[in-house]
């Protein structure tokens, strides 16, 4: 009698089952007409020959018809252990497989919030045939579990277009860029680009800005913007260009008179520090108990504190001497020269010869040398004589070379035409308007 009923109920369970989702197809069909134009409503009448089943998806190059996808995020400390805990996975195959990617991507390095799929047979253990990750959004890992292991990285095809975005200034710099479509990397770009040359702490609505840039694409969806190839920025009726240009093997950014929107120099070789002692024509020398000039500007700072170069230049000097203890020369151009002394080592590669970029690490604060606590001896020459770094006017950046003249102009005329700018209102030539300064030029 139990049985019966039950029977029964199942019967009218199912039943029910069935009804509701002819309904709800039935349903979902009558949506589909009504959102169509009217003139194609006819079409729909004509017998369509029965629909075949959907061929499985192939997923990372792996037809999946045989198998279960199953997709996950990697949670914060999850290991591939424990995420293929219940797929059936021995612990011997897992340490086999942990050994085999080492090459390729080690297991280890799976890190939380990337995205993960398993493929899993349909058997009742859901035995896993294949892992992948992804450790970002154009890679993915490829674990093959079955029979040898294997595994395999990946590339996906990135596609690069050109994008332009055009704004004025509303609220804040940020806000009126994104609000244009921009992404906050790309304003921060933007501000690092610009930073030397405009306070952008002044910004003011009604400033106009443009951009010129590429998006990386992946099937379809934008995975960030590549090379910021070009930006204006109007501010107060002044137009300041920003035309990213490879001069020789060094790029960079310029305005529309060449000029390079970075400041040749940076004021300081240390990022944090105290200034312990200044230039100074005469000073009782701490060490050597007497009064003497001292030609440099002293930064305290912990030992071990890395020295950046303030400007490009050529390693003139790598060395040890008693006085001076192990310093670094460095050669900017023809008119200014710097010096970084008492360093307790170089950075690596640092020697005599090597070009250096500025803000590369090029040694480390010490007390090599005749000093009392480590410390960073700072010396600036121009024109072959000592002067006080942090009084000395710094050149602004160095305009492109005439080599490169012509092929900037073409650069620029080109980035005129995108923006859809007037060549007039880019404050036409004269492209060297910077000779003033004497020399910087002519780096
Ligand atoms: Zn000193």
């Amino acid at each position: 009698m139990l049985k019966r009923s039950t029977g029964l109920a199942l019967l009218i369970a199912l039943s029910l089952f069935i009804f509701i989702t002819a309904a709800k197809t039935l349903h979902f069909n009558t949506d589909k007409v009504l959102a169509r134009p009217q003139q194609t409503a006819a079409v729909e009448k004509v017998l369509l020959p029965p629909a075949k089943p959907l061929p499985a998806p192939v997923l990372y190059g792996i037809p999946t018809d045989s198998m279960e996808i199953v997709e996950g995020t990697v949670e914060r400390g999850e290991s591939l252990s424990a995420i293929l805990s219940s797929y059936n996975i021995s612990p011997v195959t897992l340490h086999a497989l942990a050994r085999k990617s080492r090459q390729v991507f080690n297991v280890r390095r799976i890190a939380s919030h990337r995205n993960y799929t398993i493929l899993h047979l349909r058997d009742s253990a859901q035995t896993a045939q294949y892992f992948i990750y992804e450790p970002n959004e154009v890679e993915y890992v490829i674990y093959d579990l079955r029979g040898d292991l294997a595994v395999t990285k990946e590339k996906r095809k990135v596609e690069v277009l050109e994008r332009t975005l055009a704004g004025e200034i509303t609220s804040s710099l940020f806000e009126s860029m994104v609000a244009a479509g921009g992404s906050p990397q790309l304003v921060n770009r933007f501000a690092d680009i610009y930073a030397w040359r405009l306070d952008l702490n002044r910004i003011q609505p009604g400033d106009k800005f443009k951009l010129i840039y590429d998006e990386k694409v992946v099937n379809g969806s934008s995975i960030g913007f590549g090379e910021l190839k070009a930006a204006f920025f109007e501010h107060e009726g002044d137009s300041i260009y920003a035309i990213a240009f490879k001069e020789g093997n060094s790029n960079g950014y310029y305005d529309q008179n060449g000029k390079s929107l970075k400041k040749a120099f940076l004021r300081e070789p240390l990022e944090y520090s105290r200034i312990s002692s200044r230039y100074s024509k005469n000073r009782f020398h701490p060490v050597q108990k007497r009064y003497k000039a001292h030609l440099g500007t002293d930064f305290a700072a912990r030992s071990g504190t890395p020295i950046r170069t303030v400007g490009d230049g050529l390693v003139l000097e790598a060395r040890y001497t008693r006085g001076n203890g192990y310093f670094v020369k460095i050669k900017h151009n023809k008119t200014y020269t710097t010096q970084y002394l008492h360093m307790s080592r170089f950075a690596k590669g640092i020697r005599r010869g090597v070009h250096v970029k500025q803000g590369q690490t090029i040694g480390y604060v010490g007390s090599t040398g005749l000093a009392t606590g480590p410390h960073l001896c700072y010396r600036f020459w121009k024109n072959g004589r000592q002067v006080d770094a942090l009084k000395v006017k710094l050149p602004s950046g160095f305009p492109i070379s005439n080599k490169h003249r012509t092929a900037f102009r073409e650069v620029k005329k080109e980035v005129l035409r995108k923006m859809g700018n007037q060549p007039q209102d880019a404050g036409e030539e004269p492209l060297i308007a910077t000779k003033k300064e004497k020399d910087p030029a002519e780096a």
